[in-house]
């Protein structure tokens, strides 16, 4: 009888603990460890429902067309937050999204066509394209007397006014959120994507452990946190991050984060990789806004189990115009030589794991549904 109470008593004391540990792990599932529990989904149900507005162009109603048009607001792209969307598609709509077509390289018909619908459902930055409507990407660069040469004008933007660190701050630090106790393999992922930009900049990224006394301050949120813009559950905003020099740097806690292996060979259609992230949103703490460059690592969007760290002559040049270049920069290489680092530190909680098989999927397959359907 003793035995069985005492091993009872074991059994519970276990159960709690791993819940506990099992907390910090499940935003970052080692998945590409193993495949064996997950379902392969091939249909993207945010397209399924998107693929609805396919040809609706002016002069159109269509339900949940008030949805598109706050994603659209969200991103800059209405200069006026009107008091509420209706389902016309009426002129300001038709403006904005011309602009949007034209910061994507799409053909700006204004119309829903299907791959403006394909860009729009695609994971992204939650920083917008246009800031306090001084345009940014390449519809702010159009209005020039270079239009003929449009395509060799689009490239870096920063924000308005040029926010920079200042030159006598080039050593600059950064802290993770306590709260979130990230492993060693999550920092030395956001440790490999700040030397990316140093490699090409005077500036140097140390981390410290004072959270309120660090430059720039790394932290994952779920939902509303304070801010103003809240994150929205699996998929659609990823992250965002101020400019200089606020230095908050915020990750939706609630995505498939992957922080270590071939991102691109997970059978979890919405893993993200935490590294391309990290490396567009360091871009924005240093000054730098959205590109229409598709290969740039600042264009704002990135597909899911996709993997783009190595930054681009454009970007390369948008930051040394802010900061001037490492003396040490080559003008090719911009990876690290480090990039095996994080095999030794393999963070492989089934915890994590069991809890996204069982508890996490339900949930998030519906607030995929309900935040990225727009409905
Ligand atoms: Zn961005
Ligand atoms: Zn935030």
């Amino acid at each position: 009888m003793k035995t069985h109470l005492l091993l009872s008593l074991i059994l519970l004391i276990s159960l709690f603990s791993n819940s506990i540990s099992a907390f910090p792990s499940q935003f970052f599932p080692n998945i590409t460890h193993d495949h064996s529990h997950f379902p392969n989904f091939t249909s993207n149900p945010a397209w399924e429902y998107f693929k609805n507005f396919t040809g609706c162009h002016i002069g159109d109603q269509r339900d949940g067309l008030a949805k598109l048009k706050q994603y659209f607001y969200n991103f800059g792209y209405f200069p006026d937050s009107p008091s509420n969307f209706t389902d016309d598609f009426d002129d300001s709509f038709e403006s904005a999204l011309k602009t949007y077509q034209q910061n994507f390289n799409l053909n700006p018909t204004g119309v829903l066509d299907e791959s403006t619908l394909e860009q729009i459902q695609r994971p992204r930055c939650g920083v917008a394209d246009i800031i306090n409507g001084s345009s940014t990407m390449n519809s702010g660069k159009s209005s020039n007397s270079h239009s003929s040469n449009l395509h060799t004008v689009a490239h870096f933007s920063f924000f308005p006014g040029r926010p920079r660190w200042t030159p006598s701050n080039r050593q600059l630090t950064y802290a993770f959120l306590p709260a979130n106790q990230l492993t060693a393999t999550v920092k030395s992922v956001f440790s490999r994507a700040f030397d990316r930009w140093s490699a090409v900049t005077p500036l140097t990224f140390k981390e410290t452990d004072s959270f309120y006394g660090a430059d720039i301050t790394i932290g994952f949120f779920a939902g509303d946190h304070g801010d103003g813009e809240p994150f929205d559950g699996v998929l659609g905003t990823l992250a965002h991050a101020f400019s200089p020099p606020n230095g908050r740097f915020h990750l939706d806690g609630d995505e498939n984060w992957v922080a270590e292996g071939d991102v691109s060979t997970s059978s979890l259609s919405s893993a993200v990789d935490l590294e391309s992230v990290a490396v567009h949103e360091i871009g924005h703490l240093l000054g730098l806004g959205h590109s229409s460059v598709e290969e740039s690592i600042m264009y704002p969007t990135i597909s899911s189990r996709r993997k783009k760290v190595d930054l681009a002559s454009d970007d390369i040049e948008g930051v040394q115009m802010l900061y001037g270049s490492n003396p040490n920069y080559n003008g090719s290489s911009t990876s690290p030589t480090s990039t095996t680092r994080s095999h030794q530190e393999r963070d492989t909680s089934s915890n994590g794991v069991h809890r996204l098989i069982t508890g996490w999927w339900g949930p998030t397959i519906l607030t995929v549904l309900a935040a990225l359907l727009l409905v």
